[in-house]
């Protein structure tokens, strides 16, 4: 077994890191103290065991206080559940919830689809934004569904899939689709858009 090797395996498989980055990783840990390495491999097991992903909108949520299966987002009765947001990933869900400028619903995909892949369902939850939908439409009277991917080829990929998926549901219940205007630039990931940004493409969804 080379520890450094299997190491440096395993974080070159992590989204955009690289070879030469999960090497880089692999010294920085061997530098660290004993406790700090402790620490990682103690929490690590957690990860499968107090996390889970909520029955509604499927992001990732600590699930000590869940009640059935449902995360905080989708228990609070606060939030205007007439109006979901569908993103791409949970890092983008998270960087909407610090712009505090949405205060519906939301949907995880769990990824996008790069062009030319065939297989969609491999890719995203399709099959779980489906039912989804039609269970808070029942619920909820659903108004709005908003698209909120990343304004790169992959993002703009899979807003046209989906548009194509729902679009029988939505005309017959009369929701409207928006996409996030191009407050965001070209090229953009969401996760790494400001407040500010998030709010003007927001404002100016179409
Ligand atoms: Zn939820």
């Amino acid at each position: 077994m080379n520890i450094i090797e299997d190491l440096i395996e395993i974080f070159r498989k992590f989204p955009g890191v690289g070879p030469r980055q999960a090497e880089r990783f692999v010294y920085y840990l061997l530098r660290q103290k004993k406790d700090y390495l402790k620490k990682i491999s103690s929490l690590l097991p957690h990860l499968n065991e107090k996390i889970q992903t909520c029955r509604l909108c499927q992001r990732f949520y600590l699930s000590e206080n869940a009640k059935n299966d449902l995360c905080d987002i989708c228990l609070d009765g606060n939030r205007d559940s007439k109006i979901l947001m569908i993103v791409g990933q949970d890092v983008d869900l998270q960087a909407i919830e610090r712009s505090r400028n949405f205060n519906g619903r939301y949907f995880v995909l769990g990824g996008l689809v790069p062009v030319l892949e065939k297989n969609v369902e491999n890719r995203i939850r399709l099959a779980e934004l489906k039912k989804s939908l039609e269970g808070r439409n029942k619920k909820d009277n659903l108004q709005e569904i908003i698209l909120a991917l990343d304004a790169n080829p992959e993002g703009e990929n899979t807003t046209s899939i989906i548009k194509k998926e729902i679009e029988k549901f939505t005309e017959k219940n009369n929701i409207k689709i928006s996409v996030l205007g191009r407050g965001l630039s070209t090229g953009t990931e969401l996760e790494y858009s400001d407040s500010e940004t998030i709010k003007n493409a927001l404002k100016n969804r179409f």
